[in-house]
């Protein structure tokens, strides 16, 4: 059979540790044999970062915004532990931090569902995805210790040297303040995104803000959905019989548990972070769970939700036997081969990154699969399959097909 050619190339970014290997692995044994498989290739593993002072990360988000569609494994966060083990000249700054920064834009994530992994909340009938804001807010505060009395205030200068003050508080201890900011900008195209997402996959949307206890700060990120939705979204949500619906984020998250799923929830940044992880575990697992990076730009980069499983790797190098879930990565991959066929009208390309996928679920769900769900399975007859094996049986499942 003739291999799947591709126009443009995908930028590829490697990774670190127990993802790395999977990845090659996934390569070889579900990308060549079936696509002429063109990346320009990225190494985002940490030894290489340090060698290029973190230059190839830079490099391979420019190259994501030359080209439009990028694939990520991933990627080691240097910490203290991480300067020695790997002998570092800086503790590099989060690759994923660096490459949002540079693409802005929202992060959706989605559980797979499988039959056989049912998710925690018994109501939960479909996927409940998250798209969470990459930019600002607690992410990029300042803070102060505040060693003892005195007056803590907001101040803004503008361009002409006017100053507008807003009294934080009189301390009359210790004590700490925290200043963050965010963007018109950076607002609007979290809007756009998430409006836009929810009419390519034909989902209601949610959008929750503490806008009654923040009435400048949050309510802004109302206002803004509210005016965008009304001027430019409102009839198209209405031809795609769908609905736009905010609420307070407490009231929010009382719903979401209540709910059937099928929907987009769209938060500001922390509040993403905090609920795509409670999400995520709800639904099975993070290895079970897609992420991609969608800017206002129209670039996406497709990654695993989860990190490089690091535990798993010490077991590898010491030749133990390992049971890694590749599910959420073969997903970044399919997602981003679909993207890259829909955007080059290669239509094989599509129906593969569709194939590979429904060959991934077929191996869970006639039993077969890693340790992580082998724990909380609902199916009787469960094969526990190392990493390789479990990518080969998907191998196998992919030929039948
Ligand atoms: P992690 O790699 O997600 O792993 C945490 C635990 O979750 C693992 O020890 C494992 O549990 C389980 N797990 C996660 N993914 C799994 C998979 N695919 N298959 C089976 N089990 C899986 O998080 P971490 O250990 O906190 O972080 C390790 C490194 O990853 C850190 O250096 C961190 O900076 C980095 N990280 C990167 C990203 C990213 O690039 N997107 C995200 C998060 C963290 P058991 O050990 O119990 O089997
Ligand atoms: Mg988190």
């Amino acid at each position: 059979m003739a291999k799947i050619e591709m126009k443009t190339p995908l930028v590829e970014m490697d990774g670190d540790e127990m993802t790395r290997i999977l990845w090659k692995m996934i390569k070889d044994e579900l990308l060549f044999p079936y696509i002429d498989l063109k990346t320009e290739y990225y190494d985002l593993g940490l030894a290489y970062r340090n060698e290029t002072d973190d230059k190839v990360t830079i490099d391979s988000a420019n190259a994501t915004k030359k080209y439009g569609v990028a694939v990520k494994c991933a990627t080691i966060t240097p910490n203290a532990a991480r300067m020695s083990e790997y002998n570092l000249k800086e503790m590099w700054k989060s690759p994923n931090g660096t490459i949002r920064a540079a693409l802005d834009g929202t992060v959706f994530r989605t559980p797979i569902v499988v039959k056989g992994i049912e998710p925690c909340v018994r109501n939960w009938e479909k996927p409940i995805t998250l798209a969470r804001h990459a930019y600002g807010d607690v992410y990029k505060n300042t803070e102060i210790k505040v060693p003892g009395a005195g007056k803590a205030e907001l101040v803004f200068t503008d361009e002409n040297g006017k100053e507008t003050r807003e009294l934080i508080h009189n301390f009359t201890g210790a004590g700490i303040i925290q200043g963050m900011h965010n963007t018109e900008e950076s607002i609007e195209s979290f809007a756009k995104a998430c409006f836009n997402y929810a009419l390519d996959t034909k989902q209601d949307l949610w959008f929750a803000t503490k806008d009654t206890i923040s009435k400048k700060y949050d309510h802004t990120f109302k206002d803004i959905f509210q005016e965008i939705f009304d001027k430019e979204y409102k009839d198209k949500f209405d031809a795609a019989g769908i609905e736009y619906f905010y609420t307070l984020i407490d009231d929010a998250v009382a719903r979401v548990m209540k709910a059937k799923g099928g929907f987009i929830w769209a938060c500001k940044n922390y509040d993403g972070d905090v609920m795509s992880d409670m999400v995520s575990s709800a639904f099975g697992s993070l290895a079970m769970m897609t992420s991609v990076l969608v800017s206002p730009s129209g670039v996406y980069e497709y990654e695993a939700a989860h990190g490089t499983v690091q535990r798993h790797y010490y077991k590898h190098l010491k030749g133990e036997e390992t049971s890694t879930n590749s599910v959420a990565t073969i997903f970044a991959w399919t997602g981003a081969l679909r993207k890259r066929g829909e955007l080059d009208g290669i239509q094989e390309l599509m129906e593969f990154a569709d194939k590979l996928e429904r060959a991934t679920i077929t191996t869970i769900e006639s039993g077969r699969m890693t340790k992580d769900l082998a724990l909380i399975t609902s199916l009787k007859d469960v094969t526990v399959l190392n990493s390789e094996s479990f990518i080969k049986e998907i191998r196998k499942t992919l030929e039948e097909m």
